[in-house]
């Protein structure tokens, strides 16, 4: 008797981070249930070929993680595909830049629903319908966990918040074996990192990576394969924590 796959849910998996989770899983034999948000510029079908190429199984289903109605229905979707759901990863977010003067309250209530309120919907959506045994992993960022960033205090805010999200659900379903992680990426070569507008765009990623310990800004592929490992059996007791994951740059 083959035993079935186990199954993960990963928001905004269209593009950077989230899709190189996805073949990062299918590396793995996990199957991804592909999150890509409705207009968002990237192929999510790009994301299921290199599931494919890399001998997985996935498929693409719309979510919007400002609505509970479309986070539980992405959740659901496990379910009803595979009849089994593993991991939950809340890996979307946005990025904007706003100085302080004009960060009216519209941007701030903006931000913290994809940024924070999007994760909880994620997390809560996912713990819900999981197996005992999961694991669940939030997306932060060292502007939320150990650095300022000017102009960013909205972003900022939603990130740290994630990880006193993170910390409190993984207490509250430990009894349930299962446990809560977030990661907390510093400059990754993404769609988001890539913007000249909102963040620091091709030049400035690469003038930014020479004073990175490691040398250059970090890949996609290098925070994948740690949201990987906490949501393996590598990592089975650990739970409530956050990894850094930057090439040195906060530690500098
Ligand atoms: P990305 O822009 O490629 O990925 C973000 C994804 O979120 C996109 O696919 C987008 O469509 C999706 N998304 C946006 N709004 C959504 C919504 N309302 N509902 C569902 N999906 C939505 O950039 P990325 O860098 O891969 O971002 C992944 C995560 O990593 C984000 O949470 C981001 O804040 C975080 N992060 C990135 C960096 C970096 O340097 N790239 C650093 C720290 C943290």
């Amino acid at each position: 008797m083959t035993s079935q796959p186990e199954v993960a849910i990963i928001t905004g998996a269209a593009s950077g981070i989230g899709r190189a989770l996805a073949v990062s899983y299918a590396q793995r034999g996990v199957v991804s249930i592909i999150g890509t948000f409705p207009g968002d510029p990237h192929d999510p079908e790009q994301t299921l070929d290199a599931v494919k190429h890399a001998g997985g199984m996935g498929i693409i289903h719309e979510v919007d993680v400002r609505s509970t109605e479309s986070v539980d229905a992405f959740a659901e979707r496990a379910l009803a595909e595979y009849g089994r759901l593993d991991y939950a990863i809340a890996n979307a977010g946005i990025l904007r830049n706003a100085p302080l003067n004009e960060l009216s309250d519209e941007k701030w209530d903006d931000m913290l629903n994809v940024d924070l309120t999007g994760v909880l919907r994620t997390l809560r959506a996912g713990s819900q319908r999981m197996n005992d045994g999961g694991a669940l992993v939030a997306v932060s960022s060292i502007a939320g966990g150990v650095y300022g960033w000017e102009e960013h205090a909205h972003y900022a805010a939603a990130k740290a918040g994630v990880l006193g999200l993170v910390r409190s659900v993984a207490v509250e379903l430990g009894p349930r074996r299962i446990r809560a992680n977030a990661v907390i990426p510093g400059l990754i070569e993404t769609p988001q990192s890539l913007d000249p507008v909102n963040s620091l765009g091709p030049e400035g990623l690469e003038r930014a990576g020479k004073d990175i310990p490691w040398g250059r800004v970090g890949r996609p592929e290098e925070v994948a394969s740690v949201i990987s490992f906490l949501t393996s059996e590598a990592a089975v007791y650990i739970t409530g924590q956050a990894l850094v994951v930057d090439g040195g740059l906060t530690v500098k």
